[in-house]
Order: C-alpha cells, then sequence, then structure tokens
C-alpha cells in the first residue's frame, strides 16, 4: 500500500477515491457527532487527528459508487486458513461449575457470562502484511435469522453498567483491554465489528490472544432472543482484503459449565448409533425414565430429538409429572387417542402400566 502521505496529494481522483471508500469501508469507524470511540491518542502519530479532517474532499465532488461492498450482505462462516494458516484457539476451562468462559471442542461452541472474559488465541503459521487487521463479527447461526444484525436487547443498550463510553452502546462484542479496539458499522450491512491490529506473539508464544466480551445473554429479551449467534474472525490487510477466517458459535449464559455439559452429552448421544437406543428392553427404558427427573438435564433432553420411541418417552416424563394432579380418565383418554394415533399396543400398554 502506498503510504499516506503519497495518498494526501492524490495525482489521480479515481485511485484517490477508492482509497477513500476502502479507508472508510475497513478501517475507520462509523463516528457520530462527540463521539469518542475513536481515541487519536492512540493512533499511530501520522494519523492523529485525520479522522476530524476532510482528508478525502476529492471522494465528496465525484458521485458516490453503489458497488463493491466490503462485506457480503449474507455473512460467511466458513473456515479459510489462507496462505497464513489462520487459526483460533481457546483455554481449556472445563466445565466447573463457577467456570465463566469454556469452549467445546466437540461442538465447536463457546460458552460464557455476560460481559466476562473470552480469551481467543490467534494463531497463524508465517506473518501476515503489516497492518493487518483482526474483525470479529456475531451473526445469526440460523438461515431464517441470518440476515438480521446481531444487536444487543434494548435494556442492556440503555443501562447505565456496562456502558462505560469505550465501546458503541449497541454492540454486543467488545474487545477488553486494547486501546486500539475500533467499533465499526458497515454502511451496506450495518453489522456490527469490533478490529483489532494483528499482533505478532510474543517471544516463546505461538499465538496473540484477544479477549473478547458479549454483553448481551443469548435469551436477552428483543436482542438475541435465545437464537444461536456465531462469531466470525476474520484476518485482513489494511486494506480490508480477506486473509483467513475462522468462526464459532457462541451462548452467553448464566451457567456456561453446566450448559457445555448438557450440550456436549446431549451431542455424544446424538451421535450414537440409532440401534443402541432401539434395541433397549423396556424394562431398561422404563427405569431411566424414572430416573430422569432426578438426574442432570444431560439424561432427560438427550431424548428429545433423537428416535420416535424416544420422544415418545419424553411425553411420559410429562406425563408421570401431572400424573397427581390430573384426572386419571383424562389421562386414559389421552392414551387412548395415542394408542388409537400410533396402533403399538405394546407401547400403550407400557404407558397404562407406567401410570397406575
Ligand atoms: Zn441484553
Amino acid at each position: 500500500m502506498e503510504s499516506l502521505a503519497a495518498m494526501e496529494e492524490p495525482r489521480e481522483p479515481s485511485e484517490s477515491q477508492e482509497f477513500a471508500e476502502l479507508w472508510l469501508q475497513n478501517l475507520m469507524v462509523e463516528q457520530p457527532e462527540n463521539s469518542s470511540w475513536v481515541n487519536d491518542e492512540y493512533l499511530p502519530e501520522d494519523l492523529q487527528g485525520v479522522f476530524n479532517e476532510p482528508l478525502f474532499e476529492v471522494a465528496s465532488d465525484s458521485p458516490q459508487p453503489s458497488t463493491s461492498p466490503p462485506t457480503p450482505t449474507i455473512p460467511v462462516a466458513t473456515d479459510y486458513p489462507g496462505v497464513h494458516g489462520f487459526t483460533l484457539r481457546f483455554q481449556q476451562s472445563g466445565t466447573a461449575k463457577s467456570v465463566t468462559s469454556t469452549y467445546s471442542p466437540d461442538l465447536n461452541k463457546l460458552y460464557c457470562q455476560l460481559a466476562k472474559t473470552c480469551p481467543v488465541q490467534m494463531e497463524v503459521n508465517s506473518p501476515p502484511p503489516l497492518g493487518a487487521m483482526l474483525r470479529a463479527t456475531a451473526v445469526y447461526k440460523k438461515s431464517q435469522h441470518i440476515a438480521e444484525v446481531v444487536r444487543r436487547c434494548p435494556h442492556h443498550e440503555r443501562a447505565a453498567e456496562n456502558n462505560d463510553g469505550l465501546a458503541p452502546p449497541g454492540h454486543l462484542l467488545r474487545v477488553e483491554g486494547n486501546p486500539h479496539a475500533l467499533y465499526q458499522e458497515d454502511d451496506n450491512t450495518h453489522r456490527h465489528s469490533v478490529l483489532v491490529p494483528y499482533e505478532h506473539p510474543q517471544v516463546g508464544l505461538e499465538s496473540t490472544t484477544i479477549l473478547y466480551n458479549y454483553m448481551c445473554n443469548s435469551s436477552c429479551m428483543g436482542g438475541m432472543n435465545r437464537r444461536p449467534i456465531m462469531t466470525i474472525i476474520t484476518l485482513e490487510t489494511q486494506e480490508g482484503q480477506l486473509l483467513g477466517r475462522r468462526s464459532f458459535e457462541v451462548r452467553v449464559c448464566a451457567c456456561p459449565g453446566r450448559d457445555r455439559k448438557t450440550e456436549e452429552c446431549n451431542f455424544k448421544k446424538q451421535q450414537e448409533p440409532k440401534t443402541t437406543s432401539s434395541s433397549k428392553t423396556p424394562a431398561s427404558n422404563k427405569r431411566s425414565l424414572k430416573e430422569a427427573p432426578s438426574r442432570p438435564d444431560c439424561s432427560k433432553k438427550a431424548k428429545t430429538g433423537s428416535s420416535s420411541d424416544e420422544e415418545l418417552y419424553t411425553l411420559q416424563v410429562h406425563t408421570h409429572t401431572h400424573t397427581h394432579t390430573l384426572n386419571t380418565h383424562i389421562i386414559h383418554t389421552i392414551l387412548h387417542i395415542l394408542h388409537t394415533i400410533l396402533h403399538t399396543h405394546t407401547k400403550y400398554t407400557h404407558y397404562t402400566h407406567y401410570i397406575q
């Protein structure tokens, strides 16, 4: 890239305009008046003050281009190590009750508490060009939500707590302890992201750690609203050219250790061959059913969404729970209907036996 000094004396308006665009789209934050999100103090000396000056006046004389958005409208989350072999690593934090951030390699999923430190280690096998940046963006995981921008819920955005002015209050993702962090809202997609300059690992280390914070719970009403999200980390040149991409799922919750354990357990159950569950004898099914309410979430939830037999037994659990309060006649009527639907006499017998 040419030096900034050279760009201040543009010889070729179109080049300068292109640079201005790139700069605005990829490096500069959207900066409302009186905003302090970019602190000149932390910029390189030759850039100090440029954010407030009409450096690229030449661009305003030309019609604004409508092409080449810097980021795709539909975000891409597929892994792309690129020529620098970009990868992420996470600390092994386990699933203890007290853990505030823990990563599941099986699920490629980070579990963390609101506003708690989530260290993510960035690793490359060859250094990226000088001025490379690391951008983190949160996106919804499911295709029906992916077009929507992930932002904080109205409550947390407006609350005094965790809004110290260092980051825009609407941004879910923050970088902790890095004065070079830049918060950006894309002009085209309005997606939020936070950038930090890529730093080479310190001597003796293989990776550079960035500390992320998630500023809402996954369950926040009016925000994520229980919709799962991914975090996409991209390694980019200073001009915004993609060098590498990695992503992981995130759940922000009160008990990261417990939720990780539960979801890993469910995942492993789903991975088991289906013959295992269908080969169980009715007696063993019944026994596990009776134990379900006193066992961890794992055993109970694992039944949902696997084989149809197991879904049937999940229904039994609910019926059993309310046996004392439901009229027996109603239960028998339900069972009769179920029997009619299922045409499975053995299962009906099993039900009947169980509720008595
Ligand atoms: Zn919230």
